[in-house]
């Protein structure tokens, strides 16, 4: 099959793998359609890692069944679906008790099998691909791993019906974040650094939009919230903006508010200058929020599907470009300059 492979330099080598073929009764193997581009993938762009050479990645997919094990009795060939990456060992105390976003074995496990999309085939366990109604297309459906984050960081912090909430970063998982809080009957205002996706943000329903190198956020999250502070600060943005918009998301959070961390932080130990004496006055919780799993007896991802479906949630709205598997790199690049491009969320078809 065709594949996208990183090359030590961190771009992709689009070439011919071996096909995977399914290791057990109970799993699947899918034709993937279309593949999103995460921030996550971002940050390793272009950046030398050993650890990733020669490997596929991509964790945002749809696509078609082409083959089902033996055991395999509620899909079958020709069922599109979507494709829940977030996959642990299913021997650990978490995943026993179907924690698997804190698997402590979760990358090197998904990284073998479904979090794999930049090619034509992805194999995995049945009970990760999930059905799709006609009328939702891939294009959409490789949107619901990034709503589905927004999802859980919602469950965690409690998000509660006329919460005055901001949301820093307009990238695919802070407009995902804001669109789920105007569904769940929040107030939202949300930051960025660039016009376009604040665009986008109100055209989704933002409350406020502040671009925070032009316009006063804190001013603006106080007139917002009659001098408060909001309920919950969720930051969206992640990797090299974080210095600033944790700090940002702390100031933003009333006293007895919450902060949430969405976005990705890298590997290892990172410093970052906080309010602490705030902080802790204020009882300020931060809650960290990572990937996402079941809540209560429901796939979060399900629960995001079923919003969709219901047309609770826009997907198209934030898919900016398409790419054919064969210019994956002008996709990633495209996805990397967002000033230039006016780029959300960029899809890799196949
Ligand atoms: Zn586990």
């Amino acid at each position: 099959m065709k594949a996208a492979v990183k090359t030590a330099k961190g771009d992709f080598e689009v070439k011919e793998v071996e096909t995977p073929t399914i290791p057990h009764p109970d799993w699947v193997r899918a034709r993937v359609r279309v593949a999103g581009i995460c921030g996550t993938d971002l940050r390793h762009w272009k950046v030398e890692d050993p650890h990733l050479e020669g490997k596929i990645v991509g964790h945002e997919l749809a696509g078609e069944i082409v083959e089902v094990g033996d055991e395999v009795t509620d899909l079958k060939k020709g069922d599109r679906v979507v494709v829940e990456t977030v996959l642990g060992d299913d021997t650990c105390e978490w995943c026993r008790a179907q924690q698997y976003n804190l698997c402590p074995h979760l990358y090197e496990v998904r990284e073998k099998s479904v979090s794999r999309a930049f090619a034509e085939y992805v194999i995995g366990p049945a009970k990760k691909f999930y059905k799709l109604p006609d009328h939702v297309s891939f294009e959409e459906a490789a949107l619901l791993d990034t709503f589905t984050v927004g999802l859980h960081a919602m469950h965690v912090t409690n998000l509660s019906l006329n919460d005055r909430v901001a949301i820093l970063g307009a990238g695919p998982i802070g407009l995902g974040q804001l669109q789920l809080a105007k569904a769940a009957g929040a107030k939202a205002l949300i930051t960025d650094v660039l016009d376009f996706p604040l665009q986008v943000a109100e055209k989704l329903g933002a409350d406020v939009t502040v671009n925070t190198k032009t316009g006063d956020a804190y001013k603006s999250v106080m007139e917002f919230t009659g001098g408060r502070g909001v309920d919950i600060a969720f930051e969206c943005a992640g990797g090299d903006a974080l210095p600033t918009t944790l700090a940002q998301a702390t100031s933003f959070a009333r006293i007895g508010g919450k902060v949430a961390l969405v976005g990705g932080f890298d590997d290892g130990p990172s410093t970052f200058t906080l309010e602490w004496q705030r902080i802790q006055k204020g009882e300020i919780q931060i809650i960290p929020s990572a990937s996402y799993a079941l809540w209560g007896i429901y796939p979060e991802m399900v629960m995001c599907l079923d919003l969709l479906a219901f047309g609770k949630l826009d997907a198209k709205s934030l898919v900016t470009h398409r790419f054919p598997l064969d210019q994956i790199n002008e996709a990633f690049e495209t996805a990397e300059d967002k000033e230039r491009n006016n780029s959300i969320f960029v899809a890799v078809t196949m």
